[in-house]
């Protein structure tokens, strides 16, 4: 599974926001952002110009960052949304919404999506009773999604689940923090999705 090696910091800084890469220290001092909040790289500090083509550019960017998703995959949704009713950049978010590393995310089983991806890669997950190993598994209202039982001492993921608790769950997902459960209660509409993302610019730049 291609993936994104590099330090992450660094992609908070070219977009010039907080991706909430990292997870709690997200929150702290240390974040790199708030203690270098330009661009990285030799230039970095250059006042940056902006053509609309560069605004769409750094757009798109910051999606396929928040997601953690390379070009190809993130075109990948794109056509796939495109090719569905309604509206695509709507359709966009929702799909990468529905992504299981997502939804693992979002229930508080890890703290960063980057976790859950390897949460889900090894084969810790469970979705309506089967394990379910594929971090692009698209939920549908009503899967149930669990963490098997022999994954349930992991350390940080009971921090995890902790801290989701006091933040909150989207409420398109049920947890039920006992029994390390999750519910899909219905997919998300596009009022529910809260990343910083405005998805008309990805629609222009992938029209052009
Ligand atoms: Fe981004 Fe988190 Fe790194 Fe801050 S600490 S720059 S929010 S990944």
């Amino acid at each position: 599974m291609a993936r994104y090696r590099e330090a992450v910091c660094r992609l908070c800084r070219r977009e010039g926001i907080e991706l909430y890469l990292k997870g709690d220290r997200c929150f702290t001092d240390k974040c790199a952002i708030k203690r270098r909040g330009y661009p990285p790289g030799q230039h970095g500090q250059r006042r940056p110009k902006h053509s609309d083509y560069g605004v769409q550019l750094r757009e798109k960017q910051k999606a396929k960052r928040i997601y953690g998703l390379l070009e190809r995959q993130f075109r990948n949704y794109f056509e796939k949304a495109d090719g569905m009713k309604g509206k695509t950049g709507d359709n966009l978010l929702v799909l990468l919404e529905s992504r299981l590393d997502n939804v693992v995310y979002k229930l508080g089983f890890s703290p960063t999506r980057r976790e859950s991806r390897q949460l889900v890669g090894h084969g810790h997950l469970k979705v309506n009773g089967r394990k379910v190993n594929i971090p692009s598994f698209l939920v549908r209202p009503g899967d149930v999604i669990e963490l098997k039982e022999k994954s349930r001492k992991i350390p940080s993921l009971n921090e995890a689940l902790d801290a989701v608790i006091r933040k909150g769950i989207p409420a398109w997902l049920e947890l039920d923090r006992e029994n390390y459960r999750g519910v899909v209660k219905v997919l998300p509409t596009r009022a529910d999705i809260k990343e910083p993302i405005q998805e008309q610019l990805i629609v222009e730049l992938y029209s052009k």
